[in-house]
């Protein structure tokens, strides 16, 4: 199964149709598609063991997060601009990938937290391969803006034990408008459903830490600019009993100032509205 696996997402790496956005980039010519990755060795700005994640994925030991450089999103207010957008990192090769995951389980991290990976598949489950014939045994979490392609998922399963997409968007249009992508609602959903498909709700051990399933994040903007009733609702309606973090941290950043709905924090009122909204449905909130 594992060269099966490799080769079939070797052969959706280049022309790339990893994401939804299906660009064909030619990526083993070192040419970058829409996500600007150009590359297909993995390129990192940093890692280490994280405390700001939720509380089940940090423990004592931290989240052992590493950072991928770039995103199959262009989020006109992203707090990681500097990686997500503007490429803050460097290519290193796929067994220093494996080391550094086994460096954080080492350094006693409770799983590998891999941020915004999409671009990134192939060189990633390449070294989860490697990691784990050297012993690494923490559970693997793909940490995205849920901009995914079901197909591509579908090549993850068994490799990913803990799935945290936002659900950014109750509303495709405001997609299209903050983070330059469509259809995102439609497509979240479908990759929510697959990833439900196969690792099943959250579960979190007696320890109080996650081992595995799927939680979604969500972030509440000004102005109702993320659509966030409607999300919400969405989310109940179709994985009911689903566990969603709620955020509340949103500030302007990067661009957001050029959109005046998004140039302000959220107020008291917005955030105990949409609080109260989400107690009346059907999910499992979590932080
Ligand atoms: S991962 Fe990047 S290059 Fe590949 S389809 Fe998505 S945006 Fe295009």
């Amino acid at each position: 199964m594992e060269n099966q696996r490799l080769e079939e997402i070797e052969n959706i790496s280049s022309p790339c149709r990893l994401c939804p956005h299906e660009c064909k980039a030619e990526r083993n010519e070192k040419k970058a598609g829409f996500c600007r990755v150009p590359t297909l060795e993995p390129m990192i700005s940093s890692y280490g063991p994280h405390f700001g994640e939720e509380s089940f994925l940090v423990g004592r030991g931290g989240s052992g997060t590493i950072f991928f450089t770039y995103c199959n999103m262009k989020c006109v207010f992203c707090q990681n601009y500097d990686i997500s957008q503007l490429g803050y990192g460097k290519v290193i090769k796929v067994e220093d990938l494996a080391k550094i995951m086994l460096t954080l389980q080492k350094a006693g991290c409770h799983n590998i937290n891999l941020v915004t990976p999409t671009p990134h598949i192939l060189s990633i489950v390449k070294a989860i391969e490697l990691a784990k014939a050297k012993g690494l045994h923490i559970p693997i979490v793909y940490n995205c803006g849920g901009y995914e392609s079901v197909k591509t998922l579908k090549l993850l399963k068994g490799v990913i034990d803990i799935y945290m997409p936002d659900f950014k968007y109750g509303e495709s249009e405001a997609g299209e408008e903050l983070s330059k992508v469509k259809n995102y609602t439609e497509i979240a959903l479908q990759a929510i459903e697959e990833m439900l498909s196969q690792v099943g709700h959250l579960e979190i051990g007696p320890d109080g830490i996650a081992r595995k399933g799927v939680f979604i994040r969500h972030l509440i903007m000004p102005n109702d600019a993320a659509s966030s009733f409607k999300a919400l609702e969405l989310l109940a309606e179709n994985f009911p009993g689903i566990a969603v973090n709620i955020m509340d941290q949103y500030y302007p950043t990067y661009l957001a100032e050029r959109y005046p709905k998004i140039s302000r924090r959220i107020n008291a009122r917005e955030w105990s509205e949409i609080l109260k909204f989400a107690g009346s449905l059907r999910l499992r909130i979590v932080s």
